[in-house]
């Protein structure tokens, strides 16, 4: 059995590498059980223009491994399995990677969230052969094709006007009349003369199994309970996220959407000593750089609970400064 760590940090993302970078350096060794498919949603995405600090941008996978490799340089060890189970009942908390146990005074939930999916048995059997859930990824393969994006929101609109740069023509297929996506989104999808809409439809089965690869969809229109087909190359589905946090609900606070409940100001969850970072506690804002800020909050967080815990909490890089206490509580 291995010893009880400071921290052990679960998701090798923006949030969980900028934890571990903190941690770190704060002398707390964390242990960061990353996932077997380390690096998150960046690692399926091409070029990163909106991270502070790369002028001329960079490719997501490549600024993951820095991110890594930075907070490995300070003392960040790495797992790179997906944990199985946790135990946050009892002190020390405990994580499990299969039969391993790993124990630690504080743990940091960093496990992202991930593209969902229309459900289909033929949307799986095409995954990666006309199915994707990442345009920027794949949009370029489809140079003079004829493509479909499902999905009614901000996601669905900038999928669509950013496939146009390659596609002869982008059909959005979104089950309601109205959309959720921002007025100045679909404002500009409509006015793409290679956009079109089709609404209220939705994807009852991605076509073309027998041939190994998507050729179109059968569609139902939800007004009139018609179907019908749809030549198409590929399938861009933008439909949303969910967060990683199967292996929490029963454990910690989350909404009715699974995202975890962090207090507000802070990111301790509802468990002492667990503390919440990233796009699992976070459908708002959703960007590298928030859960990289994030990720750092929670280190910070995690290292003055273990300061209080040792009796010296105003130790901590987060203690409370004397001129910020009201002078009716002082
Ligand atoms: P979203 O806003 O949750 O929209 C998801 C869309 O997919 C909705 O239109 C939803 O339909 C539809 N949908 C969900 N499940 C479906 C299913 N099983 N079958 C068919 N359709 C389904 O997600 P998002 O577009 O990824 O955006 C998430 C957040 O990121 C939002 O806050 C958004 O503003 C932000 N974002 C912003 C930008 C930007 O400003 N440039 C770009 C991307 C994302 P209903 O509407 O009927 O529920």
């Amino acid at each position: 059995m291995s010893d009880v760590r400071d921290v052990i940090i679960i998701g090798g993302g923006p949030a969980g590498y900028t934890a571990a970078l903190y941690a770190a350096r704060a002398n707390l060794r964390p242990l960061v059980i990353e996932g077997f498919q380390w690096g998150g949603q960046l690692m399926i995405t091409s070029d990163v223009e909106n991270y502070p600090g790369y002028v001329e941008g960079v490719l997501g996978p490549e600024m993951m491994q820095q991110f890594r490799a930075q907070a490995e340089r300070f003392g960040a060890e790495y797992v790179t399995d997906d944990v199985t189970r946790v135990d946050f009942s009892e002190r020390p908390l405990r994580v499990f990677v299969g039969d391993d146990e790993y124990r630690s005074e504080t743990v940091i939930v960093a496990t992202g969230a991930s593209a969902r999916q229309l459900g289909l048995e033929s949307e799986s059997a095409l995954h990666g052969r006309g199915v994707t859930y990442c345009a920027v990824c794949d949009a370029a393969f489809y140079r003079d094709k004829e493509v479909v994006v499902v999905g009614g929101g901000d996601s669905a609109m900038e999928e669509a006007i950013f496939t146009t740069k390659f596609a002869s023509r982008v059909t959005i297929v979104h089950r309601r009349s109205d959309f959720r996506a921002s007025r100045i989104m679909v404002d500009r999808a409509e006015a793409n003369e290679r956009i079109e809409f089709l609404t209220p439809y939705t994807v009852e089965e991605v076509l073309g199994v027998s041939e190994g690869r998507m050729t179109g969809l059968r569609l139902r229109n939800l007004d009139s309970g018609e179907t019908s087909e749809l030549r198409a190359d590929g399938l861009f589905v933008a439909i949303g996220h969910d967060p990683t946090t199967g292996l929490f609900l029963d454990q910690l606070d989350h909404d009715a959407g699974g995202y975890l409940i962090t207090k507000p100001g802070s990111t301790a969850s509802n468990v002492s000593g667990v503390f919440v970072a990233g796009d699992v506690q976070d459908h708002v804002y959703r960007q590298a750089v928030t859960a990289a800020g994030s990720g750092c909050m929670a280190a910070l967080d995690a290292e003055r609970f273990l300061a209080a815990r040792e009796g010296h909490e105003m130790s901590a890089a987060t203690a409370p400064r004397a001129e910020a206490v009201a002078p009716e509580a002082a």
